[in-house]
């Protein structure tokens, strides 16, 4: 699919704000489960769009979903816990880092 622009109007209207990798841009997606994505210089009234395959607010509240009714989210809830602690755990264990050791010594 070819870029296009739309008017800023139109996207702050109906669409999404958003944000996306050129943060010095105005972003907006189209509401899920679009794939558009308009990203506008600031001050400008046209936007550019283009193409996107994944939407992110079409995904996270798929993501968020699926995660809920699922024996699997369920389970990467659990091991996102575990490991998280394990690494926790992991830094306080560490011996202390060079500066404070030096402060220490001094
Ligand atoms: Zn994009």
């Amino acid at each position: 699919m070819e870029d296009f622009s739309i008017s800023r109007k139109f996207v702050q209207q109906d669409w999404q704000p958003s944000v996306g990798e050129k943060f010095w841009l105005d972003h907006f997606r189209e509401p899920p489960p679009g794939h558009l994505h308009a990203e506008c210089p600031r001050g400008s009234e046209k936007c550019q769009v283009h193409y996107d395959r994944i939407n992110p607010h079409n995904s996270l509240s798929d993501a968020v979903e699926h995660f809920v009714e699922s024996d699997l989210g369920f389970a990467i809830t659990v091991v996102s816990i575990v490991v998280g602690e394990a690494g926790l755990i992991y830094w306080l264990s560490k011996p202390c880092n060079p500066e404070s050791r030096n402060y220490w010594d001094s």
